[in-house]
């Protein structure tokens, strides 16, 4: 993202005192508050919805074209897995009748082995735990077709923001195609404008704040499975497809037109990696394309055999799906002057391993307007809202990361099957105390930082029962040990 944002924001205030945003007076929430949204991505354009329904005027600022005019620059992340808490926030918009029409369930992981043995592992026990597959681009659009519905949202396309002035409550927009300039005058701005946010740069620039920012040595290419001759999809389509292969992975995720959007994630350098496949390959020589796609069939060859000849459009994918970048973003204050908040991956970007970052993008959205309704300033609301947030998304962070491992590793790792079949086992007998920490994440809306720490426990449970030699031992222990230590579980 290009780094401009530092002549307003940065004049506004001094950036080394901290704090240093004037604000003199509680802004009170009310009806005429002027709204701005910064990204008309997936947790924006959600917002908006959710705000107009309330009442409130929003303007939502995109930097990109309207894709229902032009084409949107893509190539990152084409689809997604949708889970409860995402379920959950479209539901409250009113909108998830229509997303379910162009969501595909996936009812577990397709485990493909180095010799071409298969395995389904399922993700839940009960039938309404499964995952859903959507296409962001058709989710993303139709967010924004329900927005041009509501008259009291104002969706500005071709609108960068560039730099804020948080005590004048002025945001400063560009537009890329002339370099116009646009001046916004807000009450509160929200930036939804994801992991290399303006909003949050501005915010830093102008109150000190240090963002940390871990870069994955992992990243990650997208190539396309493209349906049969005859229409349909190529694999088995309601399932997570995943070639593990301890150091890195394949994965892929079906799409309604009955295509598969494949994902490795592989390491950027060192033996094995993204640089060694296309290392000593001379861009500027006349056969460029040809000797990267030779060297890519060969890696492909060597670790994906049977998924090599699924991937009919390697060539067109090398050209237009660039390698992309993967990290954590946390920052230590998500609000400023009580009059900015960022939210979604602006706030609290994760690695894509849990398949959670869109779902508590979608959660915050859910979390900000329960809590607008017991506050009556945003001042106050904005600080709550971090409260409530910033130390589960911490915890996602973290799950996230652990999550990688056990599915390049933990997937193929007899123990891990041995632990998830007792999980299941002690959540049958202990439904009200006991949910496997996957479960907890995926299929309710517990709390991530409660999944996690619930989640720790249970392992040290089910560890120390494998080490037990009967069932009626381990019945004793688990009836013990879990009702001493797990309190029931709120419902969600
Ligand atoms: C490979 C990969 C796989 C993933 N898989 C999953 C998954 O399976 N499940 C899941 O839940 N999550 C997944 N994620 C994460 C998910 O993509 C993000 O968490 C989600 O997109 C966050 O939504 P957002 O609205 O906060 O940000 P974004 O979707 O990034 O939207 C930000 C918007 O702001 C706009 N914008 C940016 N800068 C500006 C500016 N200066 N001015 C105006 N507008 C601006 C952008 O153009 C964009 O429209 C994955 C991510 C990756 C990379």
């Amino acid at each position: 993202m290009p780094d401009h944002d530092s002549t307003a924001a940065a004049s506004a205030a001094s950036p080394q005192q901290g704090n240093a945003i004037e604000t003199p007076m509680a802004t009170p929430i009310d009806s005429d508050s002027r709204i701005s949204i910064c990204g008309a991505g997936l947790a924006g354009t959600l917002l908006a919805l959710r705000l107009a329904d309330e009442g409130f005027n929003v303007r939502l600022y995109e930097r990109y074209p309207d894709p229902e005019r032009e084409a949107v620059p893509s190539g990152r992340s084409i689809n997604l897995a949708l889970a409860e808490r995402g379920r959950h926030a479209l539901a409250e918009a009113g909108v998830l009748e229509a997303v379910d029409k162009i969501t595909i369930p996936m009812a577990g992981r397709m485990v493909h082995r180095i010799n071409g043995e298969l395995s389904f592992q399922s993700y839940g026990q009960r039938p309404e735990e499964v995952n859903y597959s959507v296409h962001r681009d058709q989710l993303s659009r139709l967010l924004l077709n329900f927005a041009r519905t509501r008259p009291n949202i104002e969706l500005r396309f071709h609108q960068r923001l560039e730099a804020v002035d948080f005590e004048q409550r002025i945001a400063h927009f560009v537009d890329d195609r002339d370099g116009s300039r646009n001046d916004d005058a807000y009450d509160v701005i929200i930036g939804a404008d994801g992991a290399g946010s303006a909003l949050r740069k501005a915010m830093e620039r102008a109150d000190g704040i240090e963002t940390h920012a871990d870069l994955l040595d992992h990243a990650y290419r997208e190539f396309t499975i493209p349906p049969t001759e005859i229409g349909d999809f190529a694999i088995e389509g309601n399932a997570l497809h995943i070639w593990p292969r301890g150091g890195f992975m394949l994965i892929a995720l079906p799409n309604a037109d009955h295509s598969f959007t494949a994902t490795l994630f592989l390491a950027r350098e060192g033996e094995t990696s993204f640089a060694a496949i296309e290392a000593g390959l001379d861009e500027s020589a006349d056969h460029y394309a040809e000797a990267r796609l030779t060297a890519w069939r060969e890696f492909m060859q060597e670790h994906f055999a049977e998924a090599l000849p699924l991937l009919s459009q390697l060539p067109q994918d090398l050209e237009t799906h660039p390698i992309g970048r993967l990290g954590t973003i946390r920052c230590p204050r998500w609000h400023l002057a009580g009059n900015a908040l960022i939210l979604g991956d602006a706030a609290h970007a994760v690695v894509p391993f849990h398949g959670q970052g869109m779902n508590a993008a979608f959660e915050d959205v859910d979390v900000l307007m329960q809590l607008l309704e017991s506050h009556d300033h945003w001042d106050e609301l904005l600080a709550e809202f971090q409260q409530q947030r910033r130390h589960n998304t911490d915890a996602l962070a973290d799950m996230a990361l652990e999550n990688y491992e056990e599915m390049r590793q933990g997937v193929r790792d007899p123990n891990h099957l041995a632990v998830k079949e007792l999980e299941w086992a002690l959540e049958r007998s202990f439904p009200e105390r006991f949910i496997p920490r996957y479960s907890m994440v995926m299929f309710h809306r517990i709390p991530y930082a409660e999944a996690m720490e619930r989640g720790r426990r249970q392992r040290e449970l089910s560890l120390k029962l494998l080490s037990m030699k009967t069932a009626e031992e381990k019945m004793a222990h688990a009836q013990q040990w879990i009702e001493a230590n797990l309190t029931p579980v709120e419902s969600d």
